[in-house]
């Protein structure tokens, strides 16, 4: 089992893969879970053990990531091994992003904003509440409280190559691109912010911002991609910023069947943002000098998080068990490993 002491230094790239728990109504249909942990980041992709129709999927594959969790992993497991030890770098003048990655349904905002839905007993803190606790608590750490460094909040979306502020109606916003090659999102709120509370307070407004007024509010929010930021400033300069991304479900990658027109530019852009996302982290592995972050909006965005030798990243990948999932499953798998 894995421990709960300081993990390792920060890479400039960290993978991970999250296995969640089959659900209650998987578990009615009786769902075959097809997905072991066994340890030291690797993750097992297997037959299932019942007699069943063999689907061209299932060989048993072995993927292997930095860190990999099992269904039984907390949220603060997860936080700790991936998002924590990025903490310090925006203290450092450096910019940190976390990705969440999967299909819909594989507990992307769960392992983001947590549950705070006040219906179940032990509502669980996600990495954007954990993340901000450690950011509060350095700031108070003599080292860092003398330099003076203001902490902000942004809450944006990204939906079909456009951006809308979650912290202000919904407000659509344009992103420009200066002669030094600074991507500004022009107007975007920038909340400042004195404690966790005030985070999470931030965070339900964007959340409930996302998804109101929608009939269908989960699948709509599953289309774009969502993006909380914690921005240090130091007299009013940038210092450090933490991107938090709740990314769009990838399952539109294979979804071609569609013929409404609407549904196929909505899948042309998420595939976009996606391919662009993975070149990036690609050139960022491979320590590239060019990153091609002009090929989406999301990559265009979070140019910061790509460039500079202070950035560092890591990818959480979120997998349904179920073999009815397997598909998606090994999407999610063959784009997130990072070649050897
Ligand atoms: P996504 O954002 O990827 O579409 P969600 O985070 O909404 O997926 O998760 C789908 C459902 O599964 C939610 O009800 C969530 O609470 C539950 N869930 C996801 N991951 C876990 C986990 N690791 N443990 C328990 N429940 C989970
Ligand atoms: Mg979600």
């Amino acid at each position: 089992p894995m421990s709960l002491s300081d993990p390792v230094k920060p890479h400039r790239i960290c993978v991970c893969v999250r296995k969640r728990p089959l659900n209650k109504k998987e578990l009615a249909k009786k769902e075959i879970d097809v997905v072991t942990i066994p340890g030291n980041g690797a993750l097992l992709l297997h037959e299932p053990k019942q007699k069943v129709d063999l689907t061209k999927y299932l060989e048993n594959q072995t993927f292997h990531f930095d860190y990999s969790f099992d269904e039984d992993a907390t949220n603060d497991l997860v936080y700790r091994f991936s998002a924590k030890p990025l903490v310090k770098t925006i203290f450092e003048g450096g910019m940190a992003t976390c990705f969440a990655y999967g299909q819909t349904g594989s507990g992307k905002t769960h392992t983001m904003g947590g549950d705070f839905s006040g219906k179940s007993q032990n509502s669980s803190k996600g990495i954007y509440a954990l993340a901000a606790q450690d950011v509060f608590t350095l700031l108070r750490q003599k080292r860092y409280a003398d330099i003076d460094l203001c902490p902000y909040v942004t809450f944006f979306e990204i939906y079909n190559g456009k951006v809308f502020d979650l912290l202000n109606k919904k407000a659509k916003l344009r992103v420009l691109e200066d002669e030094k090659q600074q991507v500004n999102v022009v107007g975007l709120q920038e909340v400042p912010v004195s404690s966790v509370d005030d985070v999470i307070k931030m965070m339900e407004v964007g959340s409930a911002c996302r998804t109101s007024g929608q009939t269908f509010a989960n699948a709509s929010s599953s289309r774009s991609h969502a993006v909380l930021q914690v921005i240090l400033r130091r007299r009013n300069f940038l210092h450090g910023k933490f991107s938090l991304v709740d990314l769009a479900g990838n399952e539109r990658g294979t979804d071609v069947s569609s013929n409404d027109r609407h549904t196929i530019v909505e899948t042309a852009e998420i595939n976009r943002s996606l391919l662009a996302l993975k070149e990036c982290i690609r050139s960022l592995g491979q320590n590239s000098e060019h990153i091609p972050f002009r090929m989406s909006k999301l990559t265009q965005v979070l140019r910061d998080s790509f460039i500079g030798e202070n950035s560092r990243t890591c990818m959480i990948a979120m997998i349904s068990p179920g073999m009815n999932s397997c598909e998606y499953t090994l999407n999610t798998l063959r784009y997130s490993v990072l070649p050897a």
